[in-house]
């Protein structure tokens, strides 16, 4: 079959939830991404800050093969080897003391919202306590991550989501502070805003929520399903300002395409929260999932990852600072490392087909920005190759 005959069996058969670019992908080789007539992309949206460690990485795919010929999926009423490894050395990386390991991102911070509220529940026998999310966040599409989710748009039609909800503006502490009352049990946010556009959280902002936090005995939540994993410079990016959160997401990189998520939190948190019986989940945590995570982070210390988020950020950086002083439609440029975003004076969506056209791929973060997530092994190399396309695209 050619494309358009793959495209017409897709649209026959899957549900309509995307607005799919007409391409349908054949395989992966590092930076790069080929569609089944052959064709070539320059990928600087790893499928959607999935694949830090680029495509077809051979000792990752064999980690994968021989775990494959071990043994897939257990349970998790078993300890299984891949898992021990994988918390062991996810614990080390992310500062935190205990790790739960989930399916996706929105499972991830479902945990997290309900360790927050049994922690809260322990402490006073209360259920009435009420949780502070942001505008302009995206923590997922199922309920619980939906209603901590501040963009109408994305939850509207699916209402009435989970209760006691009070949205703040992000980076304003005095907004976060209005919102406090008796009955708050935690303070969530991304450490860099993805969907919403690429903000980062300011240092002060953090440092505020965080004094607030403690006063108050609020968990805060960082959620770094998209920061997290190498892609500041930083294995998280709260590790930037040392504000370290008492729950932590994490998924996309973390398992480079094999699907996991997992939260995180601190003893403080653990001795006090959910327990047997609390929470569970049947494929969270099998060693397949597992076998990746660890082999991940093995890789992320072998090839040196994190140094080479910091010079070929550094370097796209400049180049798209650059970029902006040659064009007036750019409005703003924002973001660290391997996760920028260029905001525009008008919608993108043009510019990133303009620009698959030409064998580049993008991708936007909100209707006005393009957003820069390439595989965390990007070149300075690959950088240049991707602004030619891009200039060619905004001439
Ligand atoms: C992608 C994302 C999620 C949701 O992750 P899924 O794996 O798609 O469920 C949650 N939070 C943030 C910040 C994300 O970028």
């Amino acid at each position: 079959m050619n494309m358009k005959e793959y495209i017409d069996e897709a649209e026959a058969a899957l549900l309509h939830t995307y607005n799919r670019y007409q391409i349908v992908w054949d395989r992966g080789d590092g930076m790069y991404l080929y569609d089944i007539e052959g064709r070539k992309y320059l990928d600087f949206v790893a499928g959607i800050a999935v694949f830090a460690l680029g495509y077809n990485n051979k000792a990752y795919n064999d980690a994968l093969k021989a775990q494959i010929d071990k043994v897939i999926h257990t349970s998790n009423y078993y300890y299984n080897v891949p898992a021990i490894e994988a918390a062991k050395k996810l614990k080390a990386v992310s500062g935190m003391d205990r790790v739960f390991f989930t399916n996706s991102g929105a499972e991830a911070v479902e945990g997290a919202l309900k360790a927050a509220r049994k922690y809260a529940f322990l402490r006073d026998g209360h259920t009435d306590h009420e949780i502070i999310a942001m505008n302009h966040s995206f923590h997922g599409r199922t309920m619980g991550a939906l209603s901590v989710t501040g963009n109408p748009h994305y939850r509207e039609a699916f209402e009435p989501l989970i209760g006691n909800i009070r949205f703040a503006d992000f980076n304003d502490f005095a907004s976060v502070q209005a919102q406090v009352t008796d009955k708050t049990c935690a303070v969530i946010f991304e450490t860099v805003q993805g969907e919403g556009g690429i903000y980062p959280a300011t240092e002060d902002f953090l440092r505020q929520v965080k004094a607030l936090c403690e006063e108050r005995d609020i968990l805060l939540i960082l959620d770094e399903i998209q920061c997290g994993m190498g892609r500041t410079g930083y294995m998280y990016a709260w590790q930037r300002w040392g504000v370290k959160p008492d729950i932590l997401t994490s998924a996309k990189a973390i398992g480079c395409g094999v699907p996991v998520g997992a939260f995180m939190m601190t003893e403080k948190v653990a001795r006090q929260s959910l327990t047997s019986g609390d929470h569970g989940t049947t494929y969270g945590g099998n060693p397949l999932a597992c076998a990746a995570i660890s082999k991940v982070i093995d890789l992320f210390d072998e090839c040196n990852i994190l140094d080479n988020v910091r010079e070929v950020g550094a370097y796209l950086y400049e180049r798209l600072d650059a970029l902006c002083k040659r064009h007036d439609c750019i409005k703003a440029h924002r973001g660290a490392g391997l996760l920028q975003g260029l905001e525009f004076d008008r919608p993108v969506g043009d510019i990133i087909l303009k620009a698959v056209d030409n064998g580049l791929l993008l991708i936007n973060a909100g209707a006005n920005v393009i957003r820069f997530i390439p595989p965390l092994v990007a070149s300075k190399e690959h950088v240049d190759e991707m602004l030619a396309i891009l200039e060619k695209c905004l001439a």
